[in-house]
């Protein structure tokens, strides 16, 4: 293990070990076997590898073996390699020529200029979403804002996790973009693995709640400049949080 932590580190599978230690309890595996069931085999198989890499059953730099992978989903190897290679477009899994495809692996410097970029993207939405949003596309996002209090006053973790994201969703296809909604869309499943992470630490849930009703009231008022600046603040204090568990780490191994 490094005995220091730079920003040009990578993401390793120690220091996630670390970080969970210290601030993730026991929150359950996500579900998805629900909402796929519709789905052909490859997005079964693409949702299922994908969840793994989101709740950390499968981490940074660990290695894909298809054949293995198959053989655990009950499936051929080609669904295996499709969802593969879907997760390698959308940047989770990576291609090295010494081992084949493996998780991903992210430098400390990349993932927050990964985070700065979707706190951009999430307050463009925004800023669109306060000049289109219908009626009815406000309402809903003002339902999904009181669910997502029920799940935190349930302290149901794994809802949460889900109910905030539908928030997120309803916002992007608020903006009525295609394009935008489309890559920060793709951006956020890139950083999901790290985010809810992030989502889970305390105090979290319950700023992420304010935040909301912060980008929901400037998107009542169809105020984009204020839609804006709270979308973007929402995801740069995720993207703070990141730093602090960084700076945490770091002090944690140098001791
Ligand atoms: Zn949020």
């Amino acid at each position: 293990m490094a005995s220091s932590f730079s920003t040009n580190d990578v993401l390793t599978l120690s220091n996630w070990k670390i970080f969970e230690k210290i601030h993730i309890k026991n929150e359950p595996a996500m579900n998805i076997q629900q909402s796929i069931k519709k789905n052909t085999r490859t997005e079964v198989i693409l949702a299922e590898i994908e969840a793994m890499i989101i709740n950390g059953t499968l981490t940074s730099g660990e290695r894909l073996d298809e054949a293995l992978l198959a053989k655990k989903f009950g499936v051929s190897r080609t669904p295996v390699r499709e969802a593969i290679r879907a997760l390698t477009a959308i940047g989770l899994v990576q291609n090295t020529c010494r081992q084949g495809a493996e998780v991903a692996q992210i430098s400390v410097s990349m993932l927050i200029e990964m985070f700065e970029l979707m706190a951009v993207l999430e307050g463009m939405c925004a800023q669109f979403a306060a000049r289109r949003a219908t009626n009815t596309e406000r309402s809903e996002m003002f339902s999904t804002h009181k669910e997502l209090e029920k799940t935190f006053e349930n302290n149901d973790h794994e809802k949460f996790y889900s109910v905030n994201l539908k928030f997120h969703d309803q916002l992007y296809a608020a903006s009525h973009t295609q394009y935008l909604a489309g890559e920060t869309l793709r951006l956020r499943r890139r950083l999901s693995p790290y985010r809810m992470r992030v989502t889970y630490q305390p105090g979290r849930m319950r700023a992420s709640l304010d935040e909301h009703l912060e980008i929901l009231t400037a998107v009542e008022a169809g105020n984009s400049e204020q839609a804006m600046a709270a979308a973007r603040s929402h995801m740069r204090l995720i993207g703070n949080e990141l730093e602090d568990f960084i700076a945490s780490l770091s002090n944690k191994l140098q001791k």
